[in-house]
């Protein structure tokens, strides 16, 4: 009896603590849980006889479908392209696949006992970076177009002294018309690396009196050199908007309409909708063939171009920046409509 009462607390006191530290451990498995289901990244626990002892949400969102624990990452999964990437990533130890129009990065960890996989979706980044280096190839390309005729000029006549004059005024024409293209090209390149760092424009938005916006476009001056009616219909008296971006938009459209069309009409019609301003831009030109309507709205898409191919890339992101839409309707032959809200 003596002993029991002498050993009984100091028996208790070792429970006491145990539980205590078993109740902490708890508490820091149910964190490290809490994180491991809501970070974004898939993450599997693998015990070094391939079996799985823990997973996560993400891992279904990345692959459509998850595994239970306990069961084999080779064979455990119940889509079969699934299971042949996972059989393909234990012989391989790949760190990189596409999957599905995924790109998927795969990082193996080694623990006692076993592995961790994390894996990431990097389609995003990876995409971007493809854009980045289409679109530096792109501008290069774009660039290199005009310098290489100024060269070209400038060196026929700096190498032939006795070239006559009408040719002499002809290679500098061509120079300075290849000069005005670079300009262009390099501030619709500027505009666009603009727009796309504005992302939100309020601090300039002005109310604008829209009949004398229209009649400072671009178009009211390129009229003369065609047969073509200009037509303008619109209800909005002013509109709270950024005066050079929509000076911008509608410069663009209309530039195209115009060179578009050999004769006929452009009209402009602007009016409000609901909660929505609508600029329309129609013309009675070539006409734009169906397969090529979504494209002609990247940057440095040309089918038959007067430019650089920036312009509608110009439009489309300005257009987006007001959250805004654009809409088009166009027939070969028979013209091209193109509608902002
Ligand atoms: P570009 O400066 O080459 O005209 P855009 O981005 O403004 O570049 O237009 C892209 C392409 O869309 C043009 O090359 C042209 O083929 C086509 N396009 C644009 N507007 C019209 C239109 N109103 N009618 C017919 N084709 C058009």
């Amino acid at each position: 009896g003596n002993v029991f009462f002498r050993v009984f607390p100091i028996v208790s006191k070792i429970i006491e603590r145990q539980s205590q530290k078993i109740d902490k451990l708890s508490l820091h498995r149910s964190n490290l849980l809490k994180v491991i289901e809501n970070i974004k990244l898939g993450v599997l626990l693998v015990d070094s006889k391939n079996t799985v002892i823990l997973t996560q949400t993400y891992i279904s969102f990345i692959f459509g479908c998850n595994i239970e624990q306990g069961q084999s990452i080779i064979d455990g999964w119940k889509n079969y392209k699934v299971l042949t990437l996972f059989d393909k990533f234990t012989k391989e130890n790949f760190q990189k696949i596409e999957f599905e129009h995924k790109i998927l990065k795969f990082h193996k960890i080694s623990i006692e006992n076993g592995y961790i996989i994390i894996i990431e979706d990097i389609t995003k980044e990876e995409s971007y970076q493809a854009m980045k280096m289409n679109f530096f190839s792109n501008a290069s390309h774009e660039l290199k177009t005009p310098i290489t005729s100024i060269v070209g000029y400038a060196e026929t006549l700096l190498l032939n002294k006795d070239i006559d004059k009408k040719d002499q005024n002809k290679f500098l024409k061509y120079i300075y018309k290849n000069a005005l293209n670079l300009n262009d090209l390099i501030n619709n390149i500027l505009q666009l690396a603009e727009i796309e760092h504005f992302k939100q424009s309020s601090d300039v938005l002005t109310d604008i009196d829209v009949e004398t916006l229209l009649l400072e476009l671009n178009i009211n001056h390129l009229l003369n050199s065609k047969n073509i009616e200009f037509i303008k219909e619109c209800s909005i008296k002013t509109i709270h908007f950024n005066e050079y971006h929509l000076k911008t938009i509608l410069n663009n459209l209309l530039d195209n309409a115009f060179f578009y069309t050999k004769e006929g009409y452009i009209k402009l019609k602007c009016y409000e909708d609901d909660n929505y301003y609508v600029f329309e831009v129609k013309d009675s030109g070539i006409g734009i063939e169906k397969s090529q309507q979504d494209k002609i709205f990247e940057r440095f898409y040309k089918i038959k171009s007067k430019g650089s191919g920036l312009g509608l890339a110009i439009v489309k992101h300005l257009v987006l920046l007001y959250n805004g839409s654009i809409e088009l309707e166009s027939t070969v032959g028979v013209g091209s409509l193109f509608r902002l809200k």
